[in-house]
């Protein structure tokens, strides 16, 4: 019998998205957090995991109820636990905005160069996709967005807030303006703040503007700050009328109890896990010095992440950093290349290797 799987036409021929996944000594490739949890932090999450253990037989509280309370406490400015929403990394709370909002004859839009899964959510919720740009310094021009909006009338507009892959925080006027744009066409306006807790001193959070703003999304995720990458928990704030629809889509009990605990642990132990935080942000302010005194070009970063560059050939700059044992990111515009700040060792050994590297002549 010959027989050819019926792939939807659009998913024919596409690799799978990811980062390669190397086995290499210095791993500065998908912005993790380098510190992981201490040893009072594993006690607690394993006893908490043991104590989930007891009741695997049942399914978990498909409401979450508990972790949606103590996430609501956490990110504090008024929300209540019915304007939390949780899921499996915020990749997944992103899929389903888009399975409630968008769908066929409707469009998402964003602003290029911005987080690569935002066409691949379009696309598995088939909705349509449009990206505006960036301007040169990956800022976001507002006249520019609010044309994009009014011409293509998204149901969703996804804006990451620091940007992936260049740092660049949005400021709060363009939010306000984007969202009163997508106001005027029925939209919805994702403020991803994936890095949020990594921005700048005098950058405020959109949640400072949620009560305000009803068709505002702010999303978070415990993958970064949290260092919390390996648990898979994503959440967001919003109305209720949008936390409503989103537990429409989602599919029963798709919240182990096991995630629940571990993540419900990590926000018991907030202080510790984020204390890392400040060193982080003082070392990737040492990273954009350090690299502009190579004489390279920089973006401003609100992130973990700095993007760098411009190389003629940036593929074999990625490559001479690998064979010394440093796995950096090769993506964004052609010439540009992210590092993810690790620990001082790890930066003084992305020092050392691209020293050698472009003393190559690269
Ligand atoms: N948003 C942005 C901008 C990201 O860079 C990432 C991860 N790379 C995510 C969302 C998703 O992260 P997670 O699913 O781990 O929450």
């Amino acid at each position: 019998m010959t027989f050819t799987a019926p792939l939807r036409e659009e998913l024919r021929g596409v690799e799978p998205y990811g980062a390669p996944q190397i086995d290499v000594p210095v791993q500065l490739n998908v912005n993790e957090n380098p510190y992981g949890p201490s040893e009072a932090v594993v006690a607690d999450v394993a006893a908490a995991v043991a104590d989930a253990t007891r009741t695997l037989n049942r399914y978990p509280d498909r409401e979450f109820t508990a972790l949606r309370e103590d996430l609501a406490a956490y990110l504090g400015h008024g929300v209540t636990p019915a304007q939390v929403w949780a899921a499996n990394g915020s990749n997944e709370v992103m899929l389903q905005i888009l399975q409630a909002f968008g769908g066929p004859g409707r469009t998402a839009v964003s602003f290029a160069p911005t987080y690569s899964m935002y066409p691949e959510y379009a696309r598995d919720a088939m909705t349509d996709w449009v990206v505006g740009h960036r301007e040169e310094d990956f800022s976001l021009d507002v006249a520019h967005a609010v044309e994009v909006i009014a011409k293509h009338r998204p149901s969703v507009v996804l804006l990451p807030s620091p940007n992936n892959p260049t740092g660049t925080a949005l400021p709060p006027a363009t939010v306000t303006a984007v969202c009163a744009a997508a106001a005027e066409v029925d939209g919805i306006v994702v403020i991803d703040e994936a890095y949020g807790e990594f921005r700048r001193a005098g950058t405020p959070s959109a949640l400072e503007v949620l009560a305000e703003t009803p068709n505002l999304v702010v999303s978070r995720t415990m993958s970064k700050a949290f260092a919390l990458a390996g648990a898979r928990l994503g959440y967001l704030a919003a109305s209720t009328e949008i936390t409503d629809a989103l537990r429409v889509v989602r599919l029963p009990y798709h919240l182990s109890a096991v995630t629940q605990a571990v993540a419900r642990v990590a926000l018991r132990h907030a202080d510790e896990l984020l204390a890392r935080v400040d060193d982080l942000r003082a070392e990737r302010d040492r990273t954009v010095s350090w690299l502009r005194g190579q004489g390279l070009t920089v973006a401003e970063s609100d992130a973990n992440y700095v993007l760098f560059g411009r190389f003629a050939d940036r593929h074999a700059v990625w490559q001479g950093l690998l064979d010394q044992g440093v796995l950096i990111r090769e993506t964004g515009p052609d010439g540009w290349l992210r590092v993810s700040v690790g620990t001082p060792a790890e930066m003084t050994a992305f020092h050392t290797a691209l020293t050698a590297t472009l003393g190559r002549g690269l």
